[in-house]
């Protein structure tokens, strides 16, 4: 079972409303190489696990439970980029027609001008791009292909954009992602497999982009946590140098430091979160009743 921190995996650094923006980053969640799907992937590659070679298991476990870290930092900064991109006003002023200048309409008709569970062409997320076929070996190239291709994605997409917000998370998540392409070489290595013989990973220069030499500067990009508060079997696996040559690998027991979730406003233009003062009133006794139980 799993646990919840109050808490994003990284910071996201304010800016200026941007539709186009959040709309090309849905990629990042909804998409086929997106954070919902790598979530789901390693999610059920670790409960289908079968065998006694924990020590994988532990290490799925790790990065789907990161994974579920990635996609509410992703819908977070989509819901950050939409914020203020409409205001308050009489519905007879059109507050809400900047969605029809928006590339994602649904983000203001079909949410409160919020993120969805789609790709940035407005396909739901699907269940069939998951990949799991039960054979250790094959999941973790498939999973190491995976890294791979979201990387050059949200590589992609850093250059479209220089919104603060959008850059943070996008270079967040590309030097996680090489992490995690780290993890999947180093499992490869260790059941055989000479991958570097066959896959050109990874020749995505990132040298030019200040933001996530940053994160690599930190390092960020050669650890990996265990999510946990629990002995795991990740650091047999992951440990010694980087298998792509740049620096020496870390297992870190537990969960990074983390960054406040950004609370949204209510958006009354939007009838969200559509708590009227009747119904505030009542809201508020039940938060005091909570308090005082809490404080019992
Ligand atoms: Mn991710
Ligand atoms: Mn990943």
């Amino acid at each position: 079972m799993f646990t919840s921190i109050d808490k994003l995996p990284n910071k996201i650094v304010p800016d200026k409303p941007d539709p186009k923006a959040a709309n090309a980053l849905q990629e990042g969640l909804g998409g086929q190489f997106g954070e919902m799907r790598t979530m789901m992937q390693y999610l059920f590659q670790n409960m289908n696990f079968r065998g006694d070679a924990k020590a994988y298991q532990d290490l799925l476990r790790s990065i789907a439970t990161e994974e579920m870290g990635h996609v509410e930092l992703v819908s977070n900064t989509i819901n950050m980029l939409l914020e203020g991109a409409s205001a308050q006003a009489d519905p007879e002023q059109l507050p809400l027609s900047v969605a029809l200048e928006s590339p994602n309409i649904h983000h203001f008709l079909v949410a409160g001008q919020s993120s969805r569970p789609v790709d940035a062409a407005g396909n739901p997320w699907s269940a069939t791009y998951v990949y799991d076929s039960g054979n250790l070996v094959l999941n973790m190239l498939y999973n190491l292909i995976l890294e791979a291709t979201g990387r050059l994605q949200k590589c992609r997409l850093y250059e479209m954009s220089k919104n603060k917000a959008y850059r943070a998370t996008v270079s967040y998540l590309i030097v996680r992602d090489l992490a995690h392409e780290k993890v999947f070489a180093k499992a490869l290595e260790t059941l055989g497999v000479n991958w570097n013989k066959t896959l050109p990973v990874p020749k995505i220069d990132t040298t030019k982009m200040p933001e996530v030499k940053e994160l690599e500067n930190r390092n960020l990009h050669n650890q990996q946590w265990t999510f946990t508060s629990e002995d795991s079997g990740l650091s047999k696996i992951f440990t010694g140098s980087s298998p792509f040559g740049d620096g020496e690998i870390e297992t870190l027991d537990g969960i990074p430091e983390g960054a406040a979730i950004p609370n949204i406003p209510d958006a009354p233009q939007e009838f969200a979160s559509g708590i009227d003062p009747v119904l505030k009133k009542q809201v508020n006794e039940i938060m005091t009743k909570r308090k005082t139980k809490l404080q019992q």
